[in-house]
């Protein structure tokens, strides 16, 4: 559908109007600052409360108070099975088989427990290739499993980093960069999303060209899973990881996911690190020796189920699962294609350009990234003051997120009405 779109309130509403998604914002809770609904656009950070999660905490709360120890077999959501209903809401997001799939731990952890698996560096094939200015956590994985392992991070660790004057990393210099380390790499790993530029990788691609080289490949979706469209078994990643926190809205810290790509499950040459809730189901309890892995990616669960975090999650997959990852996809595209727009106007309008978007135009998700070429701080402070949550990061980027599920593109228009009104006053 091409819609040409307007910079106006009334063209803002309206597109609101046929929004087939409008009504989901109201299952949400919306902060309010000074007496009105804020405009959020943090959801890529922490994603908002949607207003059945309490409900389904609750009843685990009264199940544990019913049933203590027995709420494992008679909740009604029975504890030792409660992960099992996961993989089947998120087959759709991730792209993934359900046997692929598992719920558990939170997402460094499970970037450590893959990468046991699927880091398994040789004197010559040592080498780990990823994204320059990978988020923080991720790095200090990287440079940590290095070290577990003997070998020097400066040496094994091979960033792509965009060119002199770029903001985006080239997808053919990560192609090249795998090719010319082809022989020395065991692993490339890459974010679907990257955090600070909203740039997404052409992750068919990058698993591919793994593949040619001889390497495991694996992603880390913390900011691509709920945002972008994701087909991770038929590009064959090896692993993948995410949390659920951000554009999956379960909550501060709440559990994370992981996926392992079905070829894997026979291997059992494949080293991990174990514990019981990876155990083979029917002979769990017989708590014998010797660790026989459940094979599927729930064979690389280590602990019992932390089910208050996991209703909070089924909570808000519920909700995807109403709303349809199709639907949501084709609001986000719209929504931050909206967002780009009133973003060229807001330019298009001052005689010296103000923000520059270093996020890809054609390899986005619901994200822009504004380098503040000037008065950085005074818009995000008055951005702040209006009501409009948005993030900042050091020196000079305003990162905005836009999600489909509960931002309006009148949340957009607003937007764009508070900066031109600092412009207008600067
Ligand atoms: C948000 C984020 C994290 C956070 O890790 P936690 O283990 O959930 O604290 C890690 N990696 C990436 C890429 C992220 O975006």
């Amino acid at each position: 559908m091409i819609v040409h779109f307007q910079n106006s309130l009334d063209f803002a509403r309206q597109l609101d109007s046929n929004d087939p998604l409008k009504g989901f914002r109201d299952k949400f809770y919306l902060p309010i600052i000074n007496g009105q609904e804020c405009v959020y656009f943090t959801g890529n950070s922490l994603g908002l409360q949607p207003k059945t999660t309490q409900d389904y905490v609750l009843n685990e709360l009264e199940d544990w108070a019913s049933f203590g120890v027995e709420g494992h077999f008679h909740a009604r959501q029975p504890w030792f099975s409660y992960h099992e209903m996961f993989p089947q809401l998120l087959t759709k997001i991730v792209g993934g088989l359900p046997e692929e799939i598992v719920v558990m731990n939170q997402l460094t952890v499970n970037l450590h427990l893959l990468m046991a698996s699927f880091y398994q560096p040789t004197g010559e094939r040592f080498k780990i290739i990823c994204e320059a200015k990978a988020f923080p956590s991720d790095q200090y994985a990287f440079e940590s499993q290095v070290r577990f392992h003997g070998f020097d991070p400066g040496k094994a660790i091979i960033e792509v980093a965009p060119r002199e004057g770029e903001h985006v990393i080239r997808t053919e210099d990560i192609l090249s960069t795998i090719q010319q380390n082809a022989a020395e790499t065991a692993l490339v790993i890459f974010s679907g999303v990257n955090y600070y530029n909203g740039q997404v990788f052409d992750m068919k691609a990058i698993a591919k060209a793994a593949h040619e080289a001889g390497a495991y490949c694996g992603f880390d979706l913390a900011h691509a899973v709920g945002n972008i469209e994701l087909h991770l078994h038929d590009w064959e990643a090896d692993f993948a990881c995410w949390c659920s926190y951000k554009y999956l809205n379960s909550g501060p810290g709440g559990v994370a996911g992981a996926f392992v790509h079905q070829k894997h499950f026979s291997n059992t040459n494949l080293p991990r690190l174990a514990g019981w809730w990876g155990y083979e189901k029917s002979t769990r309890f017989l708590m014998q020796k010797g660790f026989k892995p459940i094979e599927t990616a729930e064979g690389w669960q280590l602990s019992n189920a932390p089910i208050l975090s996991m209703a909070a999650h089924k909570a808000s997959l519920d909700i995807f699962e109403e709303a349809g990852m199709d639907r949501l996809l084709a609001k986000g595209k719209m929504l931050s294609d909206y967002l780009f727009y009133i973003i060229d106007s807001i330019n298009a309008a001052t005689a010296e350009k103000l923000i520059e978007v270093i996020t890809p135009r054609d390899a986005k998700g619901c994200q822009a990234s504004m380098l503040m070429l000037k008065m950085g701080r005074e818009v995000f402070e008055a951005l702040k003051n209006n009501g409009v949550i948005a993030d900042w990061r050091e020196p000079n980027v305003i990162r905005v997120a836009p999600v489909p599920l509960y931002n309006s593109f009148e949340d957009i228009h607003r937007f764009g009405e508070i900066i031109r009104g600092i412009l207008k006053s600067a």
